[in-house]
């Protein structure tokens, strides 16, 4: 078995990060338990790691821009926030991501659109987009399967 670390959206191993104070915990899933077990996973939530505090008015990217719902511009925090987890994917060698679908820093493939109406388009969140340029695969908690066929095959 190839032995990794793998960086993760700190919400999705239960960390109460969300924009709401809330989490989006996965870790009943059996895969994400493997990595655990092997103590493969790396947690940030880019966000914080940006400085930005939880709870937080929700951000969506407008004209490549991180606006919140208030209409200020948060975009200097999320850039920060993606600059810290590509150090740590320096600092620990990683290769593979496993980030939050449709978060506008997490989100990778599909992102909402900017206009806080659940409305999804095409587009990377600002840690998604810095990872793939620097050569990090980003997988999210819906296509894990491919991930987990790379590690454990
Ligand atoms: S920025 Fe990423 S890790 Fe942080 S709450 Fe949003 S999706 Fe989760």
């Amino acid at each position: 078995m190839k032995k990794e670390k793998i960086l993760i959206s700190s919400c999705l191993v239960g960390e109460n990060v969300k924009y709401d104070g809330g989490n989006n915990d996965i870790t009943a899933d059996t895969f994400i338990q493997k990595l655990l077990n092997e103590d493969m996973l790396i947690p940030l939530c880019p966000e914080v790691a940006g400085g930005l505090e939880t709870p937080r008015v929700p951000v969506e990217i407008v004209n490549k821009k991180a606006i919140n719902q208030e209409g200020e511009d948060k975009t200097l925090f999320f850039e920060r926030g993606a600059q810290r987890a590509l150090e740590l994917c320096k600092e620990f060698d990683i290769k593979y991501a496993i980030l939050k679908f449709r978060s506008p820093s997490c989100g990778s493939e599909l992102i909402y659109d900017g206009t806080f109406t659940h409305t999804l388009v095409t587009g990377d969140g600002f840690c998604s987009k810095l990872l793939k340029e620097n050569g990090i695969e980003v997988f999210s908690e819906k296509n894990m399967e491919k991930l987990e066929k790379i590690l454990f095959n």
